[in-house]
């Protein structure tokens, strides 16, 4: 793979191949950072890796790591782990979500995916689980099981983020509910 990406362009090709075109080829900001929900959702993230870097889940024994930049050789992608759990043969990630909403879907996956896959090569152990915390006014945990599959496939996302690049072409990408908070809604056409 010729260029560096990193896990949030994969996970941002996941959600719409078109975004990767419109970010990665064309180099138009997305501007992200002025968006409410957004910088909340850094701040809480930001909260539970610097200023709570004790605070662990109670019911998992390890040690406590966070923001964990690291890089594949193997693939040339590059990743930050904002926390996990590591123990003498295993790394749990653990995934901090603000917001109600429980959604285990492409995107979440393809992060896990990437981000196992750099925990591995990095330390030699194995990332087995990840556990999603959905907190936002409830707090849930989901326990999702990191596998071979979530992994290939994340690493196809990876490959696919690459060919937009590679190609320069716009992919096709049919308008949806997606669409509504997209910042470049005002420039994506409808066909
Ligand atoms: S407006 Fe919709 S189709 Fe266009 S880039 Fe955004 S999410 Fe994708």
């Amino acid at each position: 793979m010729s260029n560096c990406l990193n896990v949030t362009n994969a996970v941002e090709y996941a959600f719409c191949p078109r975004f990767t075109y419109f970010q990665l080829v064309l180099g138009i900001d997305q501007r992200e950072g002025k968006r409410g929900t957004v910088q909340t959702g850094r701040a809480f993230h930001s909260r539970h890796a610097t200023t709570n870097k004790n605070y662990k889940i109670k019911h998992l024994d390890g040690t406590k790591q966070t923001e964990l930049l690291l890089y594949s050789k193997k693939h040339s992608f590059s990743g930050k782990i904002d926390e996990a759990i590591e123990t003498e043969k295993e790394i749990l990630l653990i995934e901090r979500k603000y917001s109600d909403y429980i959604l285990i879907g492409t995107t979440l996956k393809t992060q896990l995916g990437l981000l196992a896959i750099l925990a591995e090569e990095n330390t030699g152990k194995q990332v087995k689980k990840a556990i999603v915390i959905f907190d936002k006014t409830e707090r849930t945990e989901i326990p999702i099981n990191i596998t071979e599959k979530i992994k290939q496939n994340a690493l196809k996302i990876l490959q696919k983020t690459n060919n937009i690049i590679t190609t320069g072409n716009m992919p096709y990408s049919k308008h949806d509910d997606r669409c509504i908070n997209c910042c470049y809604r005002k420039i994506c056409p409808t066909t």
